[in-house]
């Protein structure tokens, strides 16, 4: 049997991390047993659904390279099938059409909630043996419910949360179709689960609830029964709800806050997800190694650092070429007009060990295309006349040099020893002045890879 998954979003809203998490673990399912992976959108709420949020998820699929099979499916495409199915269940008797309005809904609720009982529907146009059925006002367009079987059990064993039971008698008997004729949320994701053949139903916890009355529609049907999957939620590193500000944002936001895909699958598939030690693994291994014996079904906590430290890994691992195409956008971004692509690289290599993120990366390499101004804390500190002497000293004599990395950098630490000094001493205030700060990598190779003529240029300015 070939295993069938889908990433099943609604477009009302961007697509966060949870979402992501769930459409990772769908793929990397779908994946290692050589199965299909759909992308499904579920837009049939219409009044919610916007083509920005079917554009965002979109993007997010492409940037995280989360590849679906076949085209994308929309569930507003296939409102004649959901209603064809409709249409057999009350001719089978499974559901019926229900008159009630809102009015006597409230009614019923209220007096319910007085009595201390659980709001529920009270049946009262469910056909049964021998029952008179009111008749029908035709003021009201009905509603279609499911006649949700009222004896007897749903029990499945979850592949994340364990066995798990559900008593008939707790469930409504469930809208299936607006009174406008519209299918509901619950009817078609099971319509076309069915219709896809989708073997293992991988989403999110809060779909729980809904479970057991899929499962009641399903066999209605004569639709066999998919394995579920219900994973546990991602909370915020202090254990609340993730708020927009604090991991529930954007997956787009990600990569604009400059995470690599390749950094922001790792981690969030290592979000309640494990292999033996292994912390860093590739999308390729995930797809290798994923299984749900080792998803926990208790919920995950967000890590920021932990998510840095990841994207840090992949920035140093990842080819220069690669880490300037991405760079070389924030650069103009930054009013940088001219972008050698020789120093961009050289830049690009003395940083990338250090870098967590590929925004600070380009602020922090930006001072190699123009001049950043220090701030007066760090000229205070490091600029005095003692030190400006020996930089004038510095430059006059680099100047004499043949111009090789290894030439600079000896000259350097040939002129810390005829001047008595600590290499600080000559290296902070050289940094202050050509890179705007007092955090660099090798000062010699940033010299050298900025070159004599702009060293002595930016030297200049500064001494007057
Ligand atoms: N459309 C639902 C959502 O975005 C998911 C449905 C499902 O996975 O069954 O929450």
């Amino acid at each position: 049997m070939e295993i069938v998954t889908r990433f099943a979003p609604s477009p009302t809203g961007y697509l966060h991390i949870g979402g992501i998490r769930t459409a990772i673990f769908s793929w990397a399912y779908a994946k290692k047993n050589k199965g299909k992976f759909i992308l499904r959108i579920e837009d049939t709420d219409m009044e919610r659904s916007t083509p920005e949020a079917v554009e965002t998820i979109k993007a997010g699929m492409e940037w995280l390279k989360l590849d679906h099979d076949g085209d994308i499916i929309y569930q507003t495409h296939r409102i004649e099938r959901y209603k064809e199915l409709i249409k057999l269940l009350i001719k089978q008797g499974d559901a019926y059409y229900c008159y009630t309005s809102k009015k006597e809904l409230d009614q019923l609720r209220e007096i319910q909630l007085k009595e201390g009982k659980k709001p529920k529907y009270d049946g009262r146009w469910r056909p049964e043996k021998n029952k008179e059925l009111p008749e029908a006002p035709n003021n009201i367009k009905p509603v279609i419910r499911f006649k949700t079987p009222k004896d007897g059990e749903i029990r499945w064993k979850d592949m994340v949360k364990g066995e798990i039971v559900v008593q008939n008698e707790e469930l409504d008997d469930l809208i299936i179709a607006r009174s406008d004729g519209t299918p509901t949320y619950n009817f078609c994701v099971v319509v076309d689960d069915w219709d896809m053949k989708v073997t293992h139903v991988i989403r999110g916890d809060d779909h729980l609830n809904n479970t057991p009355r899929q499962i009641n529609l399903l066999k209605a049907l004569n639709a066999p029964l998919p394995e579920y999957a219900h994973l546990s939620m991602i909370l915020a590193n202090d254990g609340q709800k993730l708020s927009k500000r604090y991991g529930a944002a954007s997956v787009m936001k990600y990569r604009d806050d400059g995470y690599l895909p390749e950094a922001v699958i790792n981690y969030l598939a290592r979000l309640g997800w494990s292999h033996g030690d292994e912390e860093i693994f590739s999308a390729d291994q995930l797809s290798e190694w994923f299984d749900f014996d080792h998803v926990t079904s208790s919920a995950a906590q967000f890590d920021q650092e932990k998510l840095d430290w990841i994207n840090n890994h992949y920035i140093k691992n990842t080819a220069t070429e690669k880490l300037a195409d991405l760079i070389k956008p924030k650069l103009i971004d930054n009013q940088v007009k001219v972008i050698d692509g020789q120093v961009l690289n050289s830049a690009i290599k003395l940083y990338q060990d250090r870098e967590k993120n590929m925004n600070t990366f380009s602020e922090d390499i930006l001072f190699f295309f123009k001049q950043v101004q220090p701030s007066e804390e760090l000229k205070n500190k490091y600029l005095d006349e003692n030190s400006k002497s020996l930089v004038s000293i510095c430059i006059d004599g680099l100047e004499q040099q043949t111009w090789t990395n290894e030439n600079v950098n000896n000259f350097l630490k040939e002129f810390v020893k005829k001047q008595e000094i600590k290499f600080p001493e000559i290296a902070m205030p050289l940094r202050t002045i050509i890179a705007g700060t007092d955090n660099t990598p090798s000062i010699g190779s940033i010299i050298f890879v900025i070159g004599v003529k702009e060293t002595k240029k930016r030297i200049s300015s500064f001494l007057g």
